[in-house]
């Protein structure tokens, strides 16, 4: 390749690369803007050359962009800006599908020294890569990750929060109530005579029975409280700034709207009956494990009673 071809092929492929590349001066005009440029801002390098960038683009960023420009020309380091600090310097549309979520072209730019002989310099070249795709991967990545979060907090058949998530916030709301002298009431609440329900009607009305009674208990609870299956027919329930008193309002609530209302699935209707145990955190309470065998002695108790019944621990009860 003769060497006079060199210079034209460089301008060629500045040209037709498929980045953004242009450059100013030190007074911020436009000495260079190629096709890619030309594309994405409809504007074309006739128009631009020698004008300030600025005038002719006001939507810059013009503060934060000319302190970084001078830099360059101060300290004579490339600078860089990537999409996740600013997402864009031009607001160019993308022709992305819109529901990627992403509203324009996410841009990379990389600001470049370029000197003269006496080692100043002279002109800033920019370039600028459009990584929309990357963002909108990156977006769909984190939609993603969230909801395999959500997932893994989830008991499979309720819907409800898993044993493993109610634990832990349980224990999270204890080192809170506990730091901040706040109440905390937990309740245990397990179906009365379940194991008839599976017998006379079979495992899987058992689990209809199961995922109704979760639904019913979940829409009578406040938003601040958190509901999760405790165990087969066990379920766990964290009601912070609650003590005993609004516990027990709250666990009648709760019996009341299951044993109100019949349980259907088919053409069968059944009655069915909750006994709840609760217990709130007092001074000499050690752990949150300690709350939930409280609730659990206070549940036995409201079975031993006859079931369909809400009982409170009373720590000096001898019986506890
Ligand atoms: P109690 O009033 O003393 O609680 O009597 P119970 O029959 O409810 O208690 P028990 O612990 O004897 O039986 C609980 C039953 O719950 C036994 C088990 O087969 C059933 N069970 C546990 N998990 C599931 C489930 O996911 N689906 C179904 N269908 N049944 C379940
Ligand atoms: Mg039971
Ligand atoms: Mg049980």
């Amino acid at each position: 390749m003769p060497d006079t071809d060199a210079p034209k092929l460089l301008d060629f492929i500045v040209d037709r690369t498929h980045a953004g590349i242009f450059v100013v001066n030190r007074d911020m005009e436009i000495v260079l803007w190629n096709q890619f440029m030309e594309v994405h801002s409809g504007r074309k390098a006739q128009q631009l050359l020698g004008k300030n960038l600025f005038d002719e683009f006001p939507e810059l960023p013009r503060k934060w962009l000319a302190r970084k420009v001078e830099n360059v020309f101060i300290l004579k380091n490339f600078s860089f800006t990537s999409w996740e600090q600013r997402p864009y310097l031009f607001k160019f549309p993308h022709n992305r599908p819109v529901t990627g979520g992403v509203d324009c072209m996410r841009q990379d730019c990389t600001l470049m020294p370029v000197k003269n002989a006496a080692g100043e310099v002279e002109y800033v070249c920019f370039t600028l890569f459009d990584v929309t795709d990357t963002s909108i991967y990156q977006q769909k990545l984190k939609a993603l990750t969230q909801e395999l979060r959500e997932v893994g907090n989830r008991d499979g058949l309720t819907q409800l929060f898993n044993r493993r998530y109610i634990e832990e916030s349980l224990g999270k709301e204890f080192n809170r109530a506990r730091r901040y002298g706040q109440p905390l009431t937990v309740i245990l609440t397990d179906i009365d005579h379940f194991k008839q329900v599976n017998d006379t009607h079979g495992h899987l009305a058992g689990d209809e029975v199961l995922r109704i009674i979760a639904r019913r208990l979940q829409d009578s609870l406040r938003d601040t409280d958190i509901l999760g299956r405790y165990g087969g027919e066990e379920f766990l329930i964290v009601l912070p700034n609650t003590g005993t008193s609004g516990g027990k309002v709250l666990a009648e609530r709760l019996r009341h709207a299951i044993e109100s209302e019949p349980v259907s699935f088919g053409d069968t209707s059944l009655s069915v009956t909750i006994s709840l145990g609760i217990t709130e955190l007092r001074k000499d309470s050690h752990d949150y494990e300690q709350l939930i065998g409280e609730a659990d002695q206070a549940l036995y108790q409201a079975k031993e009673g006859g079931r369909n019944r809400a009982i409170v621990f009373r720590p000096d009860d001898p019986a506890s």
